[in-house]
């Protein structure tokens, strides 16, 4: 568990989410943009943000490039899907 840097509390993981979808952060891990995740703390709002961390992603243990099949599951931001 992370603790809020601020007040101590406990945080909790969440992301942050637009109308157009996750906010994405890019050249991290990999060359394509991923999701930022945020620690939020409950008590005093406090937030801190991270880039996506391997260790945080346990379905995707491996850093190789996402299969097809996943590529055709998770189209890109501002993607039209036909
Ligand atoms: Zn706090």
């Amino acid at each position: 568990m992370i603790r809020c840097a601020k007040c101590d509390n406990d945080t909790r993981t969440t992301t942050l989410v637009t109308a157009m979808g996750d906010v994405m952060v890019a050249g991290t891990i990999a060359t394509d943009p991923q999701p930022i995740s945020a620690q939020v703390c409950s008590a005093c709002g406090y937030i801190e943000l991270y880039a996506p961390q391997p260790f945080e992603q346990p379905e995707k243990s491996a850093t190789q490039a996402a299969t097809i099949e996943e590529l055709e599951a998770m189209p890109a931001p501002g993607t039209l899907v036909a």
